[in-house]
């Protein structure tokens, strides 16, 4: 609810949704989440999250920095100690006091892997962990949101879908062995309303742009139209299956930008062509950056050599 006054408020700019938004946040929520003190453990999840997608609209609004900070450091807890591989959160909870919440909804202790239910990763969870991870990456334009959201894309929201029916599941179930268990037509739950928020904004992820560069943070066969630039980047390839991504980018008018690529940190080697010229390019942590000035037809190929990576 916060989140939803907030956006309403910019757009009314009338003071009653912006202190109706404000009687969400409430301190002892906010506060350690600012002080960067983890207190998730036992809270249900998705109501939570929302509550952090909130404050940082409350932050862009208003510039309070404890708004800031919270949603920061709620960020690295939540991904470092509370998410699963796949990027989504929400299980048993330590103390159960409900059905629920001894097999499902919940973050656990930090750093301790949840029993793996039948009912864990709500694809809520999942979608509106996106949603934070993208306004943390255009806040900040850090590699590991966009890496992040790489991953959470393929391995939890796509996951999450029955590409022949169109079913969403509630819960993606991650141990062994288990099977996914998609919602019915006449069984509307919370996640049937995230799904259609969540795949109505599939493209909504794959670039950003600030004044100087656009940003290529998916590897999702596409078009961009950058008006500003008077450009168009054209991107094909079949990601996942095939290691080559391509990008065709023309302008109508001179002008000087740069194209800034996530390289995801489980790319053993790049090699990249730039109008079939093999280019030595610098990457710095994980991003790769391309110049491209004055309106050049210009043709970029990235090898991408998939490799594998441990995380702790
Ligand atoms: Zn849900």
């Amino acid at each position: 609810m916060n989140e939803v006054l907030y956006n309403l408020f910019s757009i009314s700019n009338d003071p009653k949704h912006l202190a109706l938004g404000k009687l969400f946040d409430r301190d002892w929520f906010v506060d350690p989440l600012s002080r960067n003190e983890d207190i998730l453990s036992g809270l249900h999840s998705n109501t939570h999250l929302v509550l952090v997608n909130g404050f940082a609209q409350r932050f862009q609004i208003t510039k309070e920095p404890k708004y800031q900070d919270a949603t920061v450091h709620f960020w690295d807890m939540l991904m470092n100690d509370h998410a699963y591989a796949n990027g989504s959160s929400s299980g048993p909870r330590p103390n159960a006091t409900t059905p629920t919440s001894l097999k499902a909804e919940h973050w656990g202790d930090p750093g301790h892997l949840n029993t793996f239910t039948k009912e864990i990763a709500e694809s809520c969870v999942s979608h509106n962990t996106q949603k934070l991870t993208s306004t943390l990456l255009s806040w900040t334009g850090e590699a590991k949101y966009a890496e992040s959201y790489m991953n959470t894309f393929y391995n939890a929201v796509l996951a999450a879908q029955n590409h022949r029916t169109g079913h969403v599941v509630y819960h993606l179930p991650l141990g062994s062995p288990r099977k996914k268990i998609f919602l019915k037509e006449d069984d509307f739950r919370c996640c049937n309303g995230s799904s259609i928020d969540a795949y109505a904004a599939l493209n909504a992820g794959i670039y950003y742009h600030n004044d100087t560069a656009l940003f290529v943070n998916l590897f999702v066969p596409s078009e961009v139209n950058w008006d500003d630039k008077g450009m168009v980047l054209q991107q094909t390839g079949n990601f996942l299956t095939n290691k080559t991504v391509e990008y065709h980018i023309s302008s109508k008018k001179e002008s000087i930008f740069s194209i800034n690529t996530l390289i995801p940190s489980w790319v053993d080697r790049v090699t990249v062509y730039i109008n079939g010229q093999k280019k030595t390019q610098n990457i710095s942590p994980n991003i790769l950056v391309f110049y491209v000035e004055n309106g050049n037809n210009t043709t970029q190929k990235l090898n991408l050599n998939m490799g594998s990576a441990y995380k702790t």
